[in-house]
């Protein structure tokens, strides 16, 4: 049977090139994504002419019910067998000091509760041989000084959560890992205020240039795939050197 995985934040950047990747390797795919339904389509149209199953459903991970009736839509394509744990937001850069809670919060519910809940649906759901992964940020080890230091706290949590489903799920033969990506070229730089961060950033990255999006749905792709079916609790960088 075809896997079906479940992707947030499939719209745009990491999460859209998932998408496409995996579709084109036979998963039917339920897209989550928040308010762009432009964007979102688009993606949608790309994984149907691959001849795959898929569905964009607009879902705030932030919302319990809205996360339910993700994994309810996506469970039509088929028993979920995936979920890619990637939506996520920034906030505007900047020190510390200045960080506003609202978009502290904003944060937290995100990055890190929307993570969760999205991870307890597919838990409750999943059987035998599925595979979470949870877009981590080498920000997590790195502490993103003078950017946003919140943000890399919340992103180790997600390594964290990574590390402790591994071993709860293990038993069930659900496998948890992460995939931490460095400075990756999409609009989540722009929507922090810094839309020429990648380039700027490429002289202090070891491989001198920011990473694609579809470099890191390879290794996405990767952990979800059976070639992956001894490695759980993983944290897996995919940063250029970062
Ligand atoms: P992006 O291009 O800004 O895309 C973010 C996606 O998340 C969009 O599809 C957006 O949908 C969706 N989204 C945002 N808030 C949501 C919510 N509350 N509920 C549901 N969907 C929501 O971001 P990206 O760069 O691809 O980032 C994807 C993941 O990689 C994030 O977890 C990010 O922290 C992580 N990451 C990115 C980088 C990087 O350099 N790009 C580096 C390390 C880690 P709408 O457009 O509809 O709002």
């Amino acid at each position: 049977m075809a896997p079906v995985t479940v992707i947030t934040g499939g719209s745009r950047g990491i999460g859209a090139a998932t998408a496409r990747r995996l579709a084109h390797t036979g998963h039917h795919i339920a897209l989550g994504y928040r308010r762009d339904h432009a964007a979102a389509d688009t993606v949608l149209a790309d994984l149907h002419a691959t001849g795959v199953r898929a569905v964009a459903v607009p879902a705030d991970t932030r919302d319990p019910d809205q996360v339910t009736a993700l994994f309810d839509t996506a469970a039509e394509l088929g028993p979920i067998t995936g979920l890619v744990n990637n939506a996520g937001i920034t906030s505007p850069i900047g020190p510390f000091t200045d960080l506003d809670p609202d978009d502290l919060r904003r944060v937290v519910d995100v990055n890190l509760i929307g993570y969760i809940l999205c991870a307890q649906q597919a838990a409750r759901r999943m059987t035998d041989g599925a595979a979470i992964v949870n877009i981590s940020s080498v920000a997590a080890t790195l502490g993103s000084p003078g950017e946003y230091v919140h943000y890399a706290a919340v992103k180790a949590a997600t390594d964290a959560l990574t590390i402790g489903l591994a071993k709860e799920l293990a038993p069930h033969g659900i496998r948890v890992n992460a995939v931490a990506p460095g400075i990756i070229r999409t609009d989540i730089h722009a929507l922090s205020g810094q839309p020429d961060r990648p380039d700027h950033a490429a002289s202090r990255i070891p491989l001198g240039r920011p990473g694609e999006p579809d470099e890191v749905a390879a290794a996405i792709a990767w952990l979800l795939n059976p070639d992956a079916s001894y490695t759980t609790g993983a944290v897996l960088r995919v940063g250029g050197g970062l």
